[in-house]
Order: structure tokens, then sequence, then C-alpha cells
């Protein structure tokens, strides 16, 4: 029979109703569709229309490339939710953040073609720090792996360093902060998740450099908009050059959404947005570690209640994935593990940490939600002699 509609890869029949068992939950991508939900409740005034002759030009009227309502907008939003310091702050726009990893990298790295900057990460890292790094292979920067390995290299205090600290960190959710407290140390902070919905907001990020994105915030990651927000001037300069030669800067029409997308999570406070979003969260985690409870042989991440200062109350965790865990020792490939139970996760390695890890992404559609939690409750309901 053909579906009628296209049909999620665990449904099939006309009306894409009939569950097929042997289907593969999809647990790999980072891409944030439980928001979905919200946009649709607010689906007229989130929708934008824009005519042919609107914004044609490769300049704003003040000959910049950033809309100054949209920066006004970001630093109310951060305001409200009191995740970030933006006063006296300089706002750099980017194609998403991943854009920005690399311009904040260049930015950092000037002056250091003699002795290259050393790009650190602490694993379990978010891959793209080391695959962006080595793919511009530059003369003023190299990947140099995990931060561990130079923390106590006080000897070097020519070389640069250049550390990514992810908070919450992609893929443990945990609030990481900077390892190397040297001199010739810089922090990039990548906050792409640093909002209510995944994770306790203890107080304001106020560091050098800190990045965001609306992909993991309002959830459109397929608009390519992110921002840094950045102390000192010169880093701020040379980052906008990077994004100026790069793509000159963000397309005028995203710009123009992420205004739209904003102004609606600013209604009401912001509190709507954020409702939402952490309760979908908190419950996909509470199903989740309630079935994995009775496991002995799986395991996920620990992250303790903390008070939340934009909730104004202690609350539960809530990550955008599980770092599950194969405790046993013939389980070491987890990923193999639970591929053979068709889960499709992300193995351990490709963070730099043990394949006995794999990442399950937690932010997708609600369906795709389900099927994970009804292939791992299968998995869990095998187990010899399950607690
Ligand atoms: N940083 C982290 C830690 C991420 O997980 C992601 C996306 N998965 C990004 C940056 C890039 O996000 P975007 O380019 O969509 O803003």
């Amino acid at each position: 029979e053909q579906p009628v509609c296209e049909c999620n890869s665990c449904y099939g029949g006309s009306h894409c109703s009939d569950f097929l068992p042997d289907c593969v939950a999809d647990a790999d991508s980072g891409d944030p569709i439980f928001l979905e939900p919200f946009w649709m409740q607010h689906a007229a005034n989130s929708a934008l229309l824009v005519a042919g002759w609107h914004r044609m030009s490769y300049r704003f009227s003040d000959q910049s490339y950033i809309s100054q309502v949209l920066e006004m907008h970001i630093r109310k939003l951060h305001a409200k939710v009191g995740n970030a310091v933006t006063d006296g702050r300089f706002i750099v726009f980017g194609a998403g953040s991943i854009q920005l990893l690399n311009a904040a990298v260049f930015a950092l790295s000037q002056n250091s073609s003699v002795s290259p900057a050393k790009v650190i990460a602490s694993a379990p890292y978010y891959a793209v720090y080391k695959a962006q790094t080595e793919l511009f292979n530059s003369v003023n920067y190299k990947f140099a792996g995990d931060t561990s390995l130079w923390q106590n290299n006080t000897s070097d205090n020519t070389t640069k360093f250049i550390e990514f600290v992810t908070s919450p960190n992609n893929p443990d959710g945990k609030l990481n902060k900077a390892v190397l407290h040297i001199e010739n140390a810089k922090t990039i902070y990548d906050h792409a998740y640093y909002w209510p919905h995944f994770t306790a907001i203890p107080a304001p990020a106020d560091e050098d450099l800190m990045l965001f994105t609306i992909s993991k915030s309002t959830g459109h990651a397929g608009s390519r908009f992110g921002w840094a927000i950045i102390k000192d001037e010169a880093v701020y300069q040379r980052m906008q050059s990077y994004v100026g030669y790069n793509t000159m800067g963000v397309s005028r029409d995203t710009q123009l959404r992420a205004l739209k997308l904003l102004s609606v999570v600013l209604e009401g406070e912001g509190r709507e947005i954020f409702e939402f979003a952490y309760n979908t969260m908190r419950q996909r985690w509470e199903r989740l570690s309630n079935i994995l409870s009775m496991s002995k042989r799986f395991s996920l991440q620990k992250i303790a209640p903390q008070f939340c200062s934009f909730f104004q109350k202690v609350r539960g965790p809530s990550p955008a994935y599980a770092w599950l865990k194969c405790e046993k020792e013939e389980d070491k490939d987890c990923y193999s593990v639970l591929i053979a139970a068709n889960i499709n996760g992300r193995a351990g390695s490709v963070f730099g940490a043990e394949d006995q890890y794999v990442r399950l992404s937690l932010i997708k559609s609600q369906d795709a939600f389900e099927i994970l939690l009804d292939k791992i409750t299968n998995l869990v309901a095998k187990e010899e002699g399950t607690k």
C-alpha cells in the first residue's frame, strides 16, 4: 500500500499508523525539533512575510552587517533569562555559532605563527572543535587534544592555549569551567545549551568570549544564526573581520527571522517558551532515567538538582543528551551493542572519549523520543536478573 504522506521511519501503511517493530530509533543528531509544538502554537505571530524589495542591500542603513534592533533583542533576552552579562560587551553575529567557533580561534591566535596556538578541549567534547581546527590547517593554530594533557605543562609560556569550554557540555550536560589558569591561556565559552530548558542557570555567565545560538534556544537550527559576546574590543574587531571576509555577515533574511522569533520569545517576559521546553526535557529525562534505573548493564550521567535563578527554585536535571555508559567489559563497543538493539546513537570516540559511552539525542521530536524509549525499554527488559 502506497502511503499518502512521508512516514516517520518507524511507521508505515497508508496513514502512517502501522508501527514497524524492526525499525531503527534514530537518536544521533542534535536536531532540536522538541520545540516545534511551541512554534505551532505560535504559528501566526511568529510568521514572516517579506516583500521582494525588502533588505536587498549588502548593508543596513548604518553601513553595518548587523541589525541593531536584533542586537537589542539579544541583550534584552539575556537580561530576562539571566544567563549572560551583555552590558559594555560587543556582539558579533554568525551563520550559526559554528561559524563563530573558528572566528574566535582566528581572533585569539593572531601573531602566533612562530609557535602556533594550541587549541584544546576537555573530553568528552563536541567533535567540531577538532574537525574545524584541523580543516583550516592554519599556521597560527593547531588542535592539540585533551586539555588534561596540558594542565601541568607550565614550562612553555611562549605558546598560547585556546581552551574550548562547553557549558553545559555536549555530550554530558555538565556545567564545565576552564581547566587552564595560566596567563597565556584564552578561553572560548560555548554556551549553546546555557538555557533554562537544559540546565539550571545558577548565575549570568560573565566570560571574556561567549557563544550562543538560536539552534538550541528557539530550536531554529536551520536558520543558521548564532552570536558571540565579547569583552575585548580588539578580539571583537578581528572576529568581525573574519565574518566579514567569510560571508559578509549573516543573511539579512535570517536576521529578520531571528528578530521575529525573539520578539515572540520575549512576550510575557520569556516564560512561556522556557517553561514548555523545560517541562518537555524534564519529562523525557525522568522517563529515561526511570527505565535505566532498573538496568545493571547501562547507566546515565549524574547531574545534581540545582537552584535556577530563572525559575527561582531548585530544579532537577533536563539535559539535551543522554551520555549512556555500557557498564560491562564485554560491551566495550557500546555503539554496536545499541545498534544490535536498533538504536542509533553517536559513539563515545566521536567526542574524544571511550567507546563504552554513547550519546543519545533527547531533543528530537516526541515521536522519535517515544520510539527511542520503546527500544530502550525492550533492551533493559531482556537483561538477566534485572533489578
Ligand atoms: N556548539 C555546540 C556545543 C553544539 O552542540 C552545536 C550544535 N550541535 C554548535 C556549537 C553549533 O550550533 P549552530 O551552528 O547550529 O549554532
